[in-house]
């Protein structure tokens, strides 16, 4: 037996198959529900594993049964591959129409096994839509996002999975001896040796994306409120660090803005603190729909905010708070905001001065009757 039987390479594929979805089983059960598709990745190279067997073991009475079910678990397989890439990628799965598409040429390939046996209509349709599956899959995750490295190494491979169908279908007419998938022809020891590689690589690369998307959810824990999703104290105290550094070191202008839910606690009293989270949820909302797109809002306590304005003049800052207050007021949300702005002025500033200035600017618009907007 050669080293490149393609027996022996089918038998390999499918047990690497296994290895790899215990991966992605693993993977599943570790990882936030958040993180979707990992199960249909994970059943998917659950059926990879039953089709190399099912064309490699076994008697020549049972072949044309055998490529019947084989066949059908390998389109089930690379359909269930994209709908774990849709539901990862957050679309909507068109279910009904997929799976129909598969039963139908599932069924097409039953007939030209069982009853017309012929091997080269077979590979013409088990091609036709491998390619179509593959090209959809590609497509999806090329448009999809950034392109982060995993991305587009699975763009690749699956672009890859659709060009070695081609070649191989291209191969088949120009070599009319080809009589099976296990024959020892050179395209068809190439397909079988090359496929399980892209099938590893599509699983590592499923696997580095899962990662890459695990890493920015915690990211996004980190620095974002999980109530109002404004940033987090932690994140603006480096956000204002940094761009107190780029100010000073460009000579560019950059402003602050303090700001205070006025009466909060009595909309909590009066209306219940889920009242109260939703005003906060909206108060977060209706800001950022005023603040300009490198303008950051964080939530520093309860119904305290800060707003960090780079590039911005105390006049351009006291015209935004002007908006955020006018805002407030005409939403009839039960509370209204004081807000105090200040602007880097000084050769002594720092952040924490920047900061006090603004909070001291703050107090004293609560003091003279909220509602207002103060300068520091
Ligand atoms: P002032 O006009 O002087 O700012 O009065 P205030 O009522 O807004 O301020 P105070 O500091 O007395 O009350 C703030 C309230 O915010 C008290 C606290 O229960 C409430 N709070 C803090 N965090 C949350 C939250 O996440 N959700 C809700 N619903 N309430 C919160
Ligand atoms: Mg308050
Ligand atoms: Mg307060």
């Amino acid at each position: 037996m050669s080293l490149l039987d393609p027996r022996t390479i089918v038998m390999l594929t499918g047990m690497l198959a296994g290895m790899l979805a215990m991966v992605l089983l693993i993977m599943r059960r570790s990882y936030p529900h958040t993180i979707r598709g990992l199960g249909e990745w994970a059943a998917a190279v659950l059926l990879f594993f039953f089709t190399g067997p099912l064309f490699a073991i076994g008697g020549q009475e049972t072949e044309g049964l055998r490529i019947c079910i084989a066949n059908t678990v390998l389109m089930s397989g690379i359909y269930l591959c994209y709908i774990g890439t849709q539901r990862f990628l957050g679309v909507t799965p068109k279910l009904v129409q997929g799976w129909s598409l598969v039963a139908a040429v599932a069924l097409v390939l039953a007939w030209f096994t069982l009853v017309d046996n012929s091997y080269a209509v077979r590979l013409a349709i088990t091609s036709a839509l491998q390619i179509y599956l593959f090209s959809k899959h590609a497509w999806l995750v090329y448009r999809h996002g950034t392109h982060t490295f995993s991305r587009l190494m699975l763009t690749c491979v699956l672009a890859s999975a659709a060009g070695i169908q081609v070649i191989r279908y291209v191969a088949k007419l120009a070599n009319p001896q080809m009589v099976g998938i296990l024959d020892n022809t050179p395209i068809q020891v190439f397909y079988v040796t090359f496929y399980p590689f892209l099938m590893l690589l599509f699983m590592i690369s499923a696997i580095l994306l899962a990662s890459e998307r695990l890493r920015e959810e915690f990211e996004h824990m980190a620095s974002h409120d999980a109530l109002t999703d404004a940033f987090t104290r932690r994140h603006m105290n480096e956000a204002l660090a940094q761009e107190f550094e780029r100010s000073r070191r460009q000579g560019r202008d950059m402003a602050l803005l303090a700001l205070d839910l006025d009466h909060f606690k009595s909309v909590n009293d009066t209306l219940g603190h889920q009242a109260g989270d939703r005003v906060l949820i909206d108060f977060v909302a209706n800001v950022r729909t005023l603040l300009r797109r490198h303008d950051q809002l964080g939530r520093f306590g309860g119904e305290e905010f800060v707003v960090l304005l780079p590039e911005s003049t105390a006049e351009t800052a006291h015209a935004i708070a002007e908006r955020i207050r006018a805002m407030m007021e005409e939403r009839k949300s039960g509370c209204t905001v004081s807000i105090g702005v200040t602007s880097l002025c000084n050769d002594s500033d720092t952040v924490e001065v920047m900061l006090a200035r603004a909070d001291a600017a703050m107090y004293r618009a609560k003091n003279n009757g909220r509602n207002r907007v103060e300068l520091g």
